[in-house]
């Protein structure tokens, strides 16, 4: 008989049973076949990939029957790479899982961040979001100053307390797994499309009771897009209302394909006029206009989000102007005004990059409600904050 565990239990179990309590999926039995004794209970995910490693399918069928909701065949055509079971198993670079969010869409949500951002806003406040590759982050105030990262670095970049300067640092990890304290770590975390699901439905019962669900933000999440589709359509499967957080600077057939797939789309507009945009995000604005455009004939659901950037894009006749061209849209269903702050500031330090608008503060509540007001005007529905 084979092993017990490890990887040829997996190899050579054939049957797998949910195992419930309340209802609700807690585990998962592997069984030979024609034995009613399980071989194995598995409760948790980090075993079951061990005991699977080198059995992808599976690992897919595994991983699917554990939360019972999802279905485990897909009708959808999505691209699966040799060596992937399915595309729950399609990865993705993510800079954090926010839990319990009030705000990126209706009700309760789960905030999913992506990493990779085409654009290089002044006020980013997710600036770890930007570059599409992980990277080395220093917390200064847990550094002790002992340099055992700087004794770990094969390149010899590493200094005690700061970050690594990007084009020199090879992002080994050395330092990360050197540092005692933590102070040095990484930005970006890859997961499969079948862990980031995991971590949703942990708190299925708070969107249910609050029409809330998952919304997957970043960095743009488009970047990313065979895991953003995966990610999608299991959601879909799942029955997980979804939103998608995008700055609109992607392709159109891209931007299509996902809206698809999302029952809300969160369309970042920042300024209207085009010298201005490209001065403070980097890029032309035109695609994200146009892409506004299409998708607002195309999506019935769609918030525009503009952010309120003091001595920026908060002038009366730019406000106008953003306001003008939204009424002039016929998905659009409201905009959220959202105030500028601060958060961005200690994030950028850590990253080592500098920050462009120290001395900015965030706008008044007054100053909120009479930008509001210019989106009033124009028969809009619109919101301060969200
Ligand atoms: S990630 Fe590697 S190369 Fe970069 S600072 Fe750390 S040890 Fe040096
Ligand atoms: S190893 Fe960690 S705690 Fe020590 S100097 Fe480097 S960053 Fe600071």
């Amino acid at each position: 008989m084979a092993a017990r565990n490890g990887a040829r239990v997996a190899d050579n179990a054939t049957r797998i049973s949910r195992i419930k309590q309340g209802g609700r999926p807690v585990a998962a039995a592997l069984f030979y076949p024609r034995d009613p004794r399980p071989i194995r209970v598995i409760r948790d995910r980090a075993p079951l990939r061990a005991a699977t490693k080198r059995a992808p399918s599976l690992r897919a069928r595994l991983c699917n029957a554990t939360p019972a909701r999802y279905n485990p065949s897909s009708p959808l055509d999505l691209p699966i790479k040799a060596g992937q079971a399915s595309f729950r198993m399609v990865s993705g670079l993510i800079t954090n899982i926010q839990r319990y969010s009030l705000h990126d869409g209706p009700g309760i949500r789960t905030t999913v961040f992506l990493k990779g951002c085409p654009l290089d806003c002044w006020w980013c406040h997710n600036p770890e979001g930007l570059a599409p590759e992980r990277e080395v982050v220093t917390v200064a105030s847990r550094c002790l100053h002992c340099g055992e990262c700087a004794k770990a670095c094969p390149e010899g970049v590493a200094v005690a307390g700061t970050t690594p300067e990007r084009a020199v640092c090879v992002r080994c990890g050395a330092c990360v797994r050197a540092c005692p304290t933590g102070a040095r770590q990484f930005a970006g975390t890859t997961m499969t499309v079948d862990d980031v699901l995991w971590e949703i439905d942990r708190d299925r019962i708070f969107y249910d009771d609050s029409s809330g669900g998952v919304t997957l933000s970043g960095g743009e999440p488009l970047l990313q897009l065979e895991f953003l589709l995966a990610l999608l359509a299991s959601c879909r499967q799942a029955g997980i209302h979804t939103a998608v957080d995008t700055c609109g600077f992607v392709k159109d057939t891209q931007l299509l394909q996902v809206a698809v797939l999302t029952d809300l789309i969160l369309f970042d507009l920042k300024i209207l006029d085009e010298a201005r945009h490209r001065e403070f995000t980097g890029v032309s604005n035109r695609l994200i206009l146009d892409n506004l455009r299409q998708l607002s004939y195309r999506h019935p659901n769609v918030w525009l989000r503009v952010p309120l950037i003091p001595g920026i894009n908060d002038a009366p006749d730019e406000l106008d102007a953003i306001a003008r061209f939204a009424a002039s849209l016929s998905g659009i269903r409201q905009v959220n005004l959202l105030p500028y702050h601060r958060t961005g500031i200690q994030k950028f330090q850590r990253l080592n990059r500098e920050y462009r608008l120290p001395n900015l503060a965030s706008p008044s509540s007054e100053q909120m409600e009479a930008a509001a007001d210019h989106f009033a005007a124009h028969g809009l529905k619109v919101r301060v904050g969200g």
